[in-house]
């Protein structure tokens, strides 16, 4: 970045808004202040109720997902619902309500371990994404699903497809329905791309965050039904699996 642009427009820490200091960005810009980084590191030592392993290397399926047979979740942060105070709140926010590309592109260099190991040993794995709804799309302007899965493209080198589609029609949000309506709900939302044939591929699924796994798991299934051997799921956050 030039010094010009630099001083017009300096980068600021996607958590707490604060302008970085020089030194966070020798080599490529940082996405968060020194203070909110330590508390994102904190944040990725939260043990899983389930496995007992930390949550960056836990490998826990929620329920849903089991059901649709999904063997692995990779994941950053464990979502604490109505702490806006943590780093990770904000980041999930910025990037659904904002499309903030600084914080995707940090989110998507901080999935990059796990997305290694959930490819790993796979012939040709393909990555694909949880597609937005139109309607927020459109109040949103931005697909954060599809952002991230593209940044972790380029990263990894791993070719990215459009595999799912939404039904058209105004589907209720997932927001506020009971377990039970989640699954149906989801079950109705997503369709197969046009000529998707997946015979033998392991799919790495990138949502922004996974609660019940309802609307991950619609997917998980659908990308099986295209012949998909394995589909592993990778989120930044994620509701503890022991606590659903
Ligand atoms: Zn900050
Ligand atoms: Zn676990």
């Amino acid at each position: 970045m030039s010094l010009l642009t630099r001083l017009l427009f300096p980068p600021k820490c996607s958590a707490c808004g604060e302008i970085l200091d020089w030194y966070e960005e020798k080599d490529r810009p940082k996405a968060l202040c020194s203070d909110c980084m330590k508390q994102w590191e904190n944040e990725k030592l939260d043990v899983c109720g389930s496995c007992g392993k930390r949550v960056t290397a836990c490998e826990c399926v929620t329920e849903e997902l089991q059901r649709a047979r999904c063997a692995t979740f990779r994941k950053l942060v464990f979502y604490r619902h109505g702490k806006g105070e943590r780093v990770q709140n904000r980041l999930i926010f910025h990037i659904k309500k904002k499309g903030d590309r600084q914080t995707v592109g940090f989110l998507a260099e901080e999935l990059l371990p796990a997305l290694q190991t959930l490819s790993d040993g796979a012939k040709a794995p393909v990555l694909t994404y949880v597609p937005r709804s139109l309607g927020a799309r459109l109040e949103y302007g931005v697909d954060q699903a599809r952002e991230l899965a593209n940044a972790l493209s380029t990263l990894s080198g791993i070719p990215c497809r459009r595999l799912l589609t939404r039904n058209i029609g105004r589907r209720p949000s997932q927001k506020g329905l009971s377990a039970e309506e989640r699954v149906r709900n989801a079950k109705r939302t997503f369709r197969l791309c046009k000529n998707v044939v997946l015979r033998g591929k392991r799919v790495i699924l990138v949502d922004d965050i996974v609660t019940t796994g309802a609307t991950a798991a619609a997917c998980v299934r659908l990308l099986r039904r295209a012949g998909a051997l394995e589909v592993f799921c990778l989120a930044p956050a994620s509701d503890d699996v022991n606590q659903n």
